[in-house]
């Protein structure tokens, strides 16, 4: 536990039980040892099952979190970019905050339970676990890819290859694969998408404080539903808007056309990898999207 010091809202960030958000690394290991003690004994709000498994062995872990018997799911994914590891560490700590508050009042007089009443959250927190386990320690930091080599953020069927800086041959970013949903991680995705209706997606990626949305294969109500979901989000955590354009193979891309619902991509801090010394402020800008995303579903 650390002292609850200086600033409140700071402090709040920083008071963890489990999630360690003081120190640059969050590996995966300690990741799937947090999703087991932040579940136990909240079985009735929260679970978790492991997708599949990755090339190099690791598990790609779904927690379902909220009222886990509403239709209104809301998909969040993170760290689908190895380099952008920090997003797990985010989602995780604001997971912690949510569940071990669960019954206690917030500032608005209402608790988590009531605030998540209507939804249910899928959380996908570390997508690509080879890939950040390599980020953090196999000696190229700035890999965006999985353990194959594949740009999972570029391996997805709508608009695949069309990136303009696409890669030729696996590498640590920007190569979109052979064939779409060729990697494991993306197919686990596809799957999931393919078996819930999802009114809604975050996804968390972390360079350059900006809110991206929209794809021009939307249809002109998931364009609305987009443009409308970028202003709340942007409304409450400051960040820039920026309109996507053209699809790219993106997951984001893939979700519009798949589920005709809107998403956002919040792009968290300025470097990858993040430096640990803008969590607080990263927690403190995000920590209120879920309540209030949850809130357009009541
Ligand atoms: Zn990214």
């Amino acid at each position: 536990m650390v002292a609850l010091i200086g600033n409140p809202l700071q402090a709040k960030a920083m008071g963890f039980v489990y999630v360690d958000v003081s120190k640059q690394i969050y590996s995966y290991d300690e990741m799937m040892e947090d999703i087991i003690s932040i579940s136990a004994g909240h079985e009735d709000f929260v679970s978790y099952s492991t997708l599949t498994t990755t090339s190099q062995g690791r598990s790609v872990c779904l927690l379902k979190f909220g009222n886990l018997a509403s239709d209104n799911k809301i998909l969040i994914t993170a760290s689908i970019h190895a380099r952008e590891y920090m997003t797990s560490q985010l989602v995780m700590r604001m997971l912690e905050e949510y569940i071990l508050n669960y019954d206690v009042p917030q500032a608005n007089g209402l608790t988590y339970r009531q605030m998540f009443d209507s939804v249910c959250f899928y959380v996908l927190p570390m997508i690509n676990p080879d890939g950040v386990t390599i980020s953090q320690f196999g000696g190229t930091p700035r890999i965006k890819s999985n353990g194959n080599g594949v740009d999972l953020n570029r391996n997805f069927p709508l608009g695949f290859g069309q990136a303009p800086n696409a890669a030729k041959k696996p590498g640590l970013s920007n190569y979109p694969g052979s064939t779409p949903l060729s990697e494991v991680e993306t197919l686990v995705m596809a799957t999931l998408l393919n078996e819930n209706d999802f009114v809604t997606c975050i996804n968390y990626h972390s360079m350059g404080e900006l809110i991206y949305y929209g794809a021009s294969t939307n249809s002109a109500e998931v364009a609305i539903g987009c443009k409308n979901m970028a202003n709340l989000v942007g409304s409450i955590t400051g960040y820039k808007k920026l309109y996507c354009g053209n699809a790219i193979g993106s997951f984001a891309d893939y979700f519009g056309s798949v589920e005709a619902a809107p998403s956002v991509t919040i792009e968290i801090g300025t470097a990858t990898p993040t430096p640990i010394s803008q969590f607080d402020e990263i927690y403190n800008r995000n920590i209120n999207v879920w309540p209030e995303v949850a809130r357009l579903y009541q």
